[in-house]
């Protein structure tokens, strides 16, 4: 079975104690993953030294940084490379998240150099895509999306893009408490997978994960992750609270 994942974005909350005090309690509900079932913590860069060790002892949960910079080292003050992030055993990193497209003018194209950064450093990337408000109301997300896949992805091959994880968070829906409906998701899920399908064939467009991203919530998550192409969560306000979080995971198929 495809990989099933609940992946948590803290974005930029919680003090160091906070977060080591949220992964405690989450790991204390003892949740026993199925072997095609993981988590994700993508947690600032300060916990992730402490996150790794919280999780180290359980199967299938894992850390992840939210984003690295793409080149591989030199006169770039605050930013933190892939290899930085490799030699700290980091093996997921959250790329192309719409807070970055927006607010740091993360481009399709620098996206693909991250990209191709995070795989020669064996850290797997958690794309991002997704279309902003005006675009769903043009009716134009298909292609917007589509693109986004097309610049930042498609220059690989095939052995290494069904490595990945997809994570489709339309704008609209990300922290507004708006969440697509599960028939939008799935709708833009089975496209995406049917893009993937037309350039590298069914089999790999078969092997990805896609998650769905935003307004995900406890009370959602069954219903959207039951949808056949929606393969779990990428969840940000909701992944601050142990319990919401707790039901979130087990709500994976
Ligand atoms: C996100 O951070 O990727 C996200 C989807 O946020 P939220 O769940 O709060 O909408």
């Amino acid at each position: 079975m495809r990989k099933q994942i609940a992946a948590a974005n803290w974005k930029m909350n919680l003090s160091y104690q906070e977060g080591e005090k949220l992964l405690d309690d989450i790991l204390e509900a003892g949740i026993q993953l199925a072997p095609h079932q993981y988590t994700l913590f993508a947690v600032p860069f300060p916990y992730l030294i402490m996150s790794k060790s919280e999780v180290a002892n359980e199967a299938n949960f894992y850390v992840a940084a939210q984003n690295c910079h793409h080149k591989k080292s030199g006169a770039y003050t605050g930013e933190v490379s892939a290899e930085m992030l490799q030699s700290i055993g980091i093996t997921y990193c959250v790329l192309g998240h719409s807070e970055r497209r927006e607010y740091n003018g993360e481009t399709n194209a620098m996206l693909a150099e991250k990209v191709n950064s995070c795989l020669a450093n064996g850290i797997t990337p958690v794309f991002c895509c997704g279309e902003p408000l005006d675009i769903r109301e043009a009716g134009t997300q298909n292609t917007f999306v589509a693109e986004q896949l097309r610049e930042s992805l498609f220059h690989l091959s095939a052995e290494v893009i069904q490595t990945l994880i997809i994570a489709y968070e339309p704008i609209w829906a990300i922290g507004t408490g708006k969440t697509a409906s599960t028939a939008q998701a799935q709708e833009m899920h089975h496209y995406l997978r049917a893009v993937i399908a037309e350039k590298y064939g069914t089999a790999v467009a078969d092997e990805i994960p896609i998650l769905y991203g935003g307004s995900v919530k406890a009370a959602n998550a069954p219903e959207l992750f039951a949808s056949p192409d929606v393969d779990g969560g990428l969840v940000g306000g909701a992944s601050l609270s142990a319990p919401e979080f707790i039901a979130i995971i087990r709500a994976l198929k």
